[in-house]
């Protein structure tokens, strides 16, 4: 294999630069051509893509976002979509292609795959909801910024005696939430795992008052069966039962941007690395991960119809730390 190439897609996160430096790099040792894709799966079908030296991806190892950009292909869903992006592979020789991203590109991968194309996947998304990797490129970064954002609302909170809504990413996953709750101390965390009802944070934030506490942090997760705003709306008009109202923050993309954390930048390298291991070894149709730091390997096809499992016993832990 002479040439291959590489991508982002889907939902940017933190460290996919590093992945796409660590791809062009290990790739060039192994004397290949990096082909660059800008613009994910769109970019892949109408040929947008172009060698790259050791320098083009110098200087980007601690920024966040993605240098080659990334898009939503409807197109590429469609056999017709995937064959304009084998011709254009074919065109230049290219004999492999490295997919950085979570769910969606990573059935993306599994389609192109399955016609014939060695791809392999490497996992990224601040969701954490991509089966076949314990965690994945920016999480902890995404975590980090949340954690920041409640730890400023904390100070305030306590000042004035008030309850803080924090409303944090993960799409249909509780994880970002449950961690940042955690880590950050808040009295309730709500996640799509465990659907809660208002009255269920209501009744929790009295009780907390009631043991003395000075402040009220609740964390959720953009994808609980109340979000932020519901929430907002329920507690105003119920101010005079419940006794209080919320202020809400949703932290939204602000999680996705900034430098990647020591952590993500040497996971996305490790996971880049492998990529280009897995794919001089003969590799394909597989996603890199990690588990327990061990770098790990599983067939897409296993990936894309597993649901990661939240560690419930973490749930537990929380109620136990609010007292
Ligand atoms: P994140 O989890 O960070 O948001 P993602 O990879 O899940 O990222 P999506 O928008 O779901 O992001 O998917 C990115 C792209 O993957 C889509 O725009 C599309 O081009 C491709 N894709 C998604 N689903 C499929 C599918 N079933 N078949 C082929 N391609 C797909």
């Amino acid at each position: 294999m002479k040439n291959i190439a590489v991508l982002t897609s889907g939902g940017d996160a933190p460290g996919m630069n590093a992945a796409i430096r660590a791809v062009v790099r290990t790739g060039i040792a192994k004397g290949w051509n990096v082909y660059g894709v800008e613009h994910g799966y769109a970019g892949l079908m109408n040929g947008q893509m172009q060698i790259l030296g050791q320098r083009d991806v110098g200087g980007i190892v601690h920024l966040g976002g993605t240098i080659l950009g990334s898009a939503r292909a409807l197109e590429f869903k469609t056999v017709e979509g995937r064959q304009k992006a084998l011709d254009e592979l074919a065109k230049r020789e290219i004999g492999g292609l490295v997919v950085i991203g979570g769910n969606g590109s990573q059935t993306g991968a599994h389609a192109l795959s399955e016609m014939g194309f060695p791809v392999v996947g490497v996992a990224s998304t601040i969701d954490n909801d991509l089966y076949g990797s314990e965690i994945t490129i920016g999480v902890d970064t995404a975590l980090n910024i949340a954690l920041e954002a409640i730890d400023r609302l904390k100070t305030t909170a306590s000042s004035h005696k008030r309850a803080f809504l924090i409303e944090v990413m993960g799409r249909d996953c509780g994880y970002l939430a449950l961690m940042a709750g955690i880590a950050g101390g808040a009295e309730y965390i709500s996640i799509p795992e465990v659907p809660t009802e208002p009255v269920d944070i209501a009744n929790e934030l009295h009780a907390a008052y009631a043991r003395g506490k000075k402040h009220s942090i609740i964390v959720v997760a953009e994808g609980a069966k109340y979000d932020a705003e519901a929430l907002v709306q329920y507690f105003k008009e119920h101010k005079a039962t419940l006794g209080f109202e919320l202020r809400a923050t949703t932290l939204g993309h602000v999680q996705r941007g900034g430098s990647p954390t020591a952590f993500d930048r040497l996971l996305a390298t490790r996971l880049g690395a492998a990529a280009t291991a897995a794919l001089a070894n003969g590799e394909h149709g597989i996603l890199v991960g990690t588990n327990q730091s061990t770098i790990t390997k599983t067939p897409l096809a296993t990936v894309i119809v597993s649901k990661k499992k939240l560690d419930f016993g973490l749930i537990e832990l929380q109620k136990e730390l609010d007292r």
